[in-house]
């Protein structure tokens, strides 16, 4: 640091000195950063100002050719688009856009986290955009504008470059990290964001905005208003009547002009200074800006003319740019770029006890009913898209089921927001973002049930059909029926739990035959009993089950006899933190693959046995937590954003009782966590299930754990702190939104270290020595790190209050009171077994089986003898990660399309519901196993047959938009050159595509259906 402070005068004297004749060029960029959420919810942001930004930015555009804007969020102008937008409005866009000086940018939904979102609903939301944009413009963002998310991670460079973006930009660095990067002029670089993709088909051009970031200067010396914002502040809850806002700037006048022009010229200089070509980004706006257009470029106009007139005087040129001006300027300068690999810019500090680690885990509920919103909209998609193939004249009405999946992608793709997932909103937006999910969940349910219940003819209106299915007080009550529905494009056999209210429970399959089952009392419940079935299901395979339920025990050697039931043996409450002696009394629980020790004396996991390995090591898990300042003038606090550890964590817990309830098919081991030793209720509590070894029965390699915590203490942030003996040197390794592991060593900081050293964890997380691999997989995002060697602690949960005035003018405390109920899947295995249990395993957890009851079919015979569906299984390496009917109604032909656009004729009159969008994505880094990390050939017709007849395939881009072989992106001089001269065209005649590790390819697929 010190280093720097030396060598900065020298480093801006030379730069200036080599460019002194030329004047510097200065892109000014306006835009208007819109949250889709936040503090606001959308309904009152497009009231307060976001349609106002679009109706005033076209007009303003059309009144004066050198005006520019650049749209990012794509919610928010879709909503103006289909809602507030005039006539003349829409052809006013229309013609900007042909003229490149309305520009989209990024052109997702939002500008997502990049964080705490997973590489599914980062594409999903990133598609959602692009089509509506590609259909109803012909235009593909190929620029990025990543702003404001807090960190960026090397996953989304990586999609960008897939989606056929050009560069990429981006802003919310560590603030030491940009201050030594801006000095030494090294904010702009090439970005390899994979370790495994080739570099041509990866690397994008990356830039980090300087200090500024992406607000102009706000302070202007001779202004006691807003700086360039000559429209002032956004108003809620109403827009004002007479049209002034506060903080209004002063306007530019003859008595104004030339202080204004001086600082826009210095501060143009200044940055100037930090970039290694003539180019300077100046981007004008800030949060809610242009709602009033034309009193912004009325000011801005005569100011830029001022600074061009006299440019001999300031040194500076200004124009009005799209990003894509600005980066196609930087393109030409034919620099010779730094190479960056795969590492990311997480986690965040804008400031050394300003660690924005706590959002990771701020705000859990939400995050876990997005990942089930998500993995509840994959299976849907997959079910309609094959069932639009087997039954194209089926009896689900087709545009029925697409709009309640649209409703469900539009609300998935919304909450992906960086103050959205991240639990750094207001309390009602959190609510707004959870009602829209939970909304459109429940009509994608409503097409599940359709679709389930076919190949039946003649059932009536999906309507009728659900409420049927809702019915009840049916007569059938000591029956029902489930289908249990495999979304993933393998085979599996796991256990699927389904809660009745009955203490014994038979289940058959659909030939009839008893199935493998176990019940017992709930954990959590009096009332309710788990019943945990064995299936085994094929690729996109659905079966249907028969529950028979009863009041009576089961007699030995009767059909029932499949199920086993259940007891649990209860454990004297003990008091782990009193210095006791351990390990004297064990009880082991075993199967093939472990054998975990839970010691008598503390009612906790002493240890856990690798049984293939023969490796024992010492395992204890305990719920911690820090204890969380909220007075702003007591010290550094935490907040929705940031985690401040101002001590360290303490045990939460005094007290433990402990219910083994052994079994056939899962023995569940039941923890209860007192915070004091007298209390009657538990705080926390831990459910582990050890799936037990039988013939037929599921792999042994996953435990499971459910945690329930809630409601916590004000000011506390509970972890679940996982202690082993394993020799880690606090090297943690955590996932990239699923995409990709990174390796987190501990960094040594000398000021608040532990809050620094927290990662994300959208998916996985693993600690290691030379022999063993300790694996926690998750189904939503948390906080995660290594505060000791052996150790992983996973911040679980956050409640907190404080005094901050801006944190309580805006609601932003998080006085989370929610009960939550995570879930982890953990295995522990050897280096070179593991990466095949962790990397499927996290695409299993992500995607579980759909269990949906039905009612007794009333034509059950027609049923029973529906042809099964046949499997679609993809070799283990592969996933089918997307397998979906978008709906878009354009032509994948470019020309045709955009001649079609242009005729005015408008597109085809209903979407296209035969193109199905088929991703495949190899799970696999290379060389990180010997056989799953080659490449992969499959034959698409073959690996599709279940589905149907595949008769064309198109390779596309990530989001679809392209046809892949005319990506054409820029390509950018390294100072570490290109190995690899990439892939074009691997797609072969005969339905051939070889796939590398970690490649994602995208198709179109037409089936040959009988309507054809
Ligand atoms: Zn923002």
């Amino acid at each position: 640091m010190q280093i720097w402070a030396f060598l900065t005068p020298f480093l801006v004297y030379s730069c200036s000195c080599s460019r002194a004749d030329e004047p510097i060029r200065a892109f000014v960029v306006p835009h208007s950063h819109m949250d889709v959420g936040w503090v606001y919810t959308i309904q009152e942001s497009m009231h307060a100002y976001a349609a106002n930004v679009y109706s005033s930015v076209t007009e303003e555009l059309s009144r004066d050719k050198h005006r520019r804007f650049i749209a990012v969020e794509q919610e928010f102008f879709r909503l103006w688009w289909d809602t507030a937008a005039k006539g003349s409005h829409k052809k006013q866009v229309r013609q900007l856009v042909k003229e490149g000086r309305l520009e989209f940018l990024i052109g997702g939904q939002v500008m997502h986290d990049e964080a705490v979102t997973d590489l599914d609903d980062q594409i999903l939301q990133l598609t959602e955009g692009h089509g509506f944009l590609y259909e109803t413009f012909g235009v593909r963002p190929r620029f990025s504008w990543h702003v404001d998310p807090f960190g960026a991670s090397a996953t989304t460079p990586v999609l960008f470059a897939l989606a056929g973006f050009h560069a990429h930009l981006i802003s919310r660095v560590d603030y030491d990290l940009k201050d030594r990067l801006q000095k030494d002029k090294r904010l702009q670089f090439v970005w390899r964001g994979s370790p495994s993709l080739g570099e041509q088909q990866q690397e994008i051009f990356t830039h980090i905005m300087d200090q500024f970031s992406y607000c102009s200067p706000s302070h202007l010396a001779f202004s006691n208003s807003s700086g360039f914002y000559w429209n002032g502040v956004a108003l809620f809850p109403d827009p004002p009547q007479d049209g002034i806002y506060p903080n209004m700037s002063l306007p530019v006048t003859k008595e104004t002009v030339h202080a204004y022009a001086q600082t826009m010229a210095e501060n143009i200089k200044q940055r100037g200074a930090w970039f290694r070509s003539n180019h300077v980004l100046w981007p004008w706006g800030c949060d809610k800006q242009f709602y009033n257009a034309s009193v912004q470029f009325k000011n801005m106009d005569p100011l830029l003319d001022y600074i061009n007139q006299n440019t001999k005087e300031f040194g500076v040129t200004v124009e009005y740019a799209t990003l894509s001006e600005y980066f196609q300027a930087v393109h030409q300068s034919e620099l010779s770029w730094d190479v960056r690999g795969s590492e990311d810019f997480l986690p965040y500090s804008t400031e050394s006890f300003q660690a924005w680690t706590g959002f990771y885990a701020s705000r859990n509920a939400l995050k876990g009913l997005v990942r089930r919103a998500s993995s509840q909209l994959r299976a849907a998609e997959t079910l309609f898209a094959r069932y639009r193939v087997s039954f194209p004249d089926g009896p689900v009405a087709k545009d029925w089921a697409l709009a309640k999946l649209r409703a469900l992608r539009w609300a998935v793709s919304e909450v992906q927001h960086h103050d959205g997932i991240t639990g750094t909103e207001s309390p009602k937006v959190a609510e707004m973002y959870a009602q829209h999910l939970r909304q459109a969940a429940m009509g994608v349910e409503e097409v599940v049930a359709a679709l389930f219940l076919l190949p039946h003819h003649g059932l009536g209106l999906p309507q009728h059909l659900v409420s049927d299915l809702h019915r009840e007080g049916s007569n059938e009550a000591m029956e029902q029926h489930v289908i249990v529905y495999n979304p993933l494009a393998w085979n599996i056999t796991t256990i699927v739990n389904v809660t009745v209210t009955f203490p014994m429970a038979t289940v058959f399959d659909d030939d009839g035959q008893p199935v493998a089952a176990q019940i017992q009392r709930s954990a959590h419940s009096n009332v309710t009993y788990d019943l945990f079935v064995v299936v085994t299901l094929g690729g996109l395979q659905h079966r249907k089950y028969l529950i028979r339920l009863s009041k009576t025990a089961c007699r030995a050697k009767t059909s029932c006899s499949a199920t086993y039931t259940a007891e649990g043996v209860h454990f004297e409450r003990r008091y782990p933190g009193s210095g006791q002696k351990i390990g004297r009394r064990l009880l082991p629980v075993l199967n093939d693959c472990y054998k975990l020790m839970f010691d008598q004396d503390t009612n906790l996991l002493h240890s856990i046995t690798d049984r293939a390995e023969k490796r024992t090591v010492r395992m204890r898990q305990e719920f911690w937590e820090y204890r969380a300042n909220g007075d702003v003038k007591a010290g550094p606090i935490s907040d929705n954003y940031i985690f401040t550890a101002i001590e360290p964590a303490v045990r939460a817990h005094r007290a433990v009782q402990m219910e083994i309830v052994p079994g056939k098919v899962v023995t569940e081991i039941r923890q209860y966590f007192y915070r004091e030793e007298g209390d009657a209720d538990y705080a926390f509590s831990i459910t582990t299930r050890v799936p037990q070894s039988f013939a037929g029965g599921p792999p042994c390699h996953t435990l499971e754990q459910r945690y329930s915590l809630g409601p916590l203490q004000l000011n506390t942030e509970v972890v679940l702190r996982t202690t082993t003996d394993l020799q880690t040197d606090r090297t943690i390794f955590t996932d990239a939104n699923g995409y990709q592991m990174m390796k987190r060593e501990h960094r040594d900081i000398p000021d608040n270290t532990v809050a620094r050293n927290f990662y994300p964890m959208v998916r996985a997380a693993y600690i290691q020595d030379d022999r063993s691999r300790l694996v926690l997989l998750s189904e939503r995002a948390h906080g995660v790190s290594s505060q000791a060697s052996g150790q992983l602690e996973v911040m679980l949960h956050r409640r907190l209050w404080n005094n901050l005035p801006w944190n309580r003018g805006y609601n932003l405390t998080l006085n989370d009171s929610s009960v939550i109920q995570p879930a982890l899947w953990i295995t522990m295995s050897s280096l070179s077994a593991s990466s095949r249990l962790h990397q499927r395993g996290a695409v299993e957890l992500q995607n579980r089986p759909l269990v949906m009851p039905i009612d007794q079919p009333r034509r059950e015979k027609e049923l029973r003898a529906a042809v099964p569906v046949r499997p679609v299984v993809l070799p283990p390496n592969l996933h089918l990660l997307s397998f979906s009917i978008p709906g878009w109604n354009y032509s994948s032909q470019h020309d045709r399309h955009l001649l079609h656009l242009d005729s005015g004729r408008g597109l085809r009159p209903e979407p296209d519901y035969d193109r199905v969008l088929v991703r495949i994505m190899h799970l696999f880094e290379e060389g990180e196993d010997p056989e799953f990390s080659k490449p992969v050939s499959i034959d698409l017709k073959e690996v599709l047959s279940g589905v149907g007849e595949v008769g064309a395939v198109e390779e596309r881009s990530l989001t679809g938009t392209w046809d892949v072989n005319t990506l054409d992106r820029w390509k950018w001089n390294t100072h570490a050159g290109m190995k690899d001269e990439g892939r074009h065209g691997c797609l072969t005649q005969a339905f051939n595509v070889t796939i590398s590790p970690k490649e994602i390819r995208t198709f179109f697929i037409h089936f040959r259906t009988t309507q054809l």
